[in-house]
């Protein structure tokens, strides 16, 4: 599909509908997908750390994730067709989740926050499966990869905030053939 470059990065232009589509039909194909859901923060830290740009154009897909990006691609006469939040695509997995009964693994946040996350989603989405939650605070990297390595997830949500959720999707994602994404602080919305 077509893509507008900003700031050096691919965007990935379609709607919401479009791309959870494209999404369901990767989970059902279980195709490894990294997704990166890139606001102008993002996309200004990656224009300005090379190596970082590089781990995240990688990505399968890189989304307009705020209206700065919208706006750029205005400017450029280029418009993408709509903002592809993180939390709204996370929102759109879970949903999707609970109907086909997925595995999710969700790994960030402070503890009591994913603690409360946990429960929220299981309580909205009775059908899908939690197979793993771990905080966004540790050292051992190695036991959660292990964790995600067993529990074969279809759905990764990785909420450490950039650069480091990218960061750990890059190391990881061939550990499950799962869709692996980037949530920023949909946890601490998803807790309350
Ligand atoms: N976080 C984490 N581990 C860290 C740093 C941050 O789990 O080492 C979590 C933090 O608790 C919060 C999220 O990552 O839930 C960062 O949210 P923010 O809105 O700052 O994301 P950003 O916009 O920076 O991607």
């Amino acid at each position: 599909s077509k893509t507008v470059t900003i700031l050096n990065l691919p965007f990935i232009n379609t709607t919401n509908q479009q791309f959870l589509l494209a999404l369901t039909q990767r989970i059902q194909q279980k195709q490894n997908t990294f997704i990166v859901t890139a606001n102008p923060e993002i996309a200004v830290y990656a224009y300005d750390h090379p190596q970082f740009r590089q781990l995240i154009a990688a990505a399968d897909y890189i989304t307009p994730d705020g209206i700065g990006i919208i706006k750029a691609s205005q400017i450029i006469k280029q418009p993408l067709k709509e903002r592809i939040t993180g939390f709204d695509t996370l929102v759109s997995l879970l949903e999707l989740a609970n109907q086909h009964q997925l595995k999710i693994y969700l790994l960030g946040a402070q503890k009591a926050v994913l603690q409360k996350t946990v429960v929220n989603i299981q309580k909205k989405y009775p059908h899908l499966e939690i197979v793993g939650a771990h905080d966004g605070y540790f050292t051992d990297e190695k036991a959660i990869s292990a964790e995600i390595k067993a529990a074969q997830p279809d759905i990764v949500a990785v909420a450490l905030g950039y650069p480091k959720q990218e960061q750990f999707i890059a190391r990881n994602r061939q550990l499950a053939p799962a869709v692996w994404i980037g949530v920023g602080g949909s946890f601490d919305v998803l807790s309350g």
